[in-house]
């Protein structure tokens, strides 16, 4: 049977968070201290988009996209997505799994209005950063941190769509910091995709943002 990627189902939530935690201890990327958010699938599966890779009837695959902001997506600004917590079990190791399972979180980040995703990942996941840069993720040294003392995360970005909605210059993963932090508050004055104006409505519960072309995003 193909491998095929598939937003998880409520009842493999289970089989997920053990997959999940069992790669991260095995390769010795967890602690006892993480292991309760590596299991946190159904929390994940709420408020970001968990998916599973599946092969021969089995998951031996994970990751979960973040697109909307929330407690799973770190280091993000609005119209960021950020990628967490990526497994494949050994034993599919070589199928392709990850790969498919990143693109399914580019396509979903995509499909929900985002220009860019970031991910952070340990130094020492030497297999993933491959896979990263081979699907066109470029380093961001300024984004590096450290989520507890002695643990450094690296971190990656891909920008999805060629232009700055603040400034309608050309999106770089490590620039316009000033316009990420307009993002937080303000509506994109640029459409992302083309670069046209945007109409952007405020209204008392947010706002919305009109392309001409590429339709509507709001906040
Ligand atoms: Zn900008
Ligand atoms: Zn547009």
């Amino acid at each position: 049977m193909p491998l095929v990627v598939r937003p998880i189902a409520p009842s493999e939530h289970a089989a997920a968070a053990e997959l999940t935690a069992t790669v991260y201890r095995g390769e010795g990327y967890s602690s006892a201290d993480y292991e309760p958010q590596l299991r946190a699938v159904g929390a994940r599966a709420e408020t970001a988009t968990v998916l599973v890779a599946e092969l021969d009837g089995q998951v031996v695959g994970a990751v979960t996209v973040a697109t909307r902001g929330g407690e799973w997506a770190e280091q993000s600004a609005p119209g960021e997505a950020v990628v967490r917590m990526l497994v494949v079990a050994a034993e599919a190791r070589g199928s392709g799994a990850g790969e498919a399972l990143v693109r399914a979180c580019l396509d979903t980040a995509r499909a929900d209005g985002c220009s860019l995703v970031r991910l952070s990942s340990q130094e020492s996941m030497t297999t993933a950063h491959r896979l990263y840069e081979r699907l066109g993720f470029v380093r961001t040294p300024s984004f590096d941190w450290s989520p507890v003392p002695g643990l450094h995360l690296r971190t990656y970005a891909l920008p999805l769509a060629p232009w700055c909605g603040q400034c309608g210059e050309a999106l770089t993963p490590e620039g316009h910091a000033a316009c990420r932090r307009s993002a937080e508050l303000d509506p994109p004055r640029y459409c992302a995709r083309c670069r046209r104006r945007m109409v952007v409505q405020v209204l008392p519960t947010g706002w919305t943002a009109r392309c001409s072309e590429h339709g509507t995003v709001s906040g």
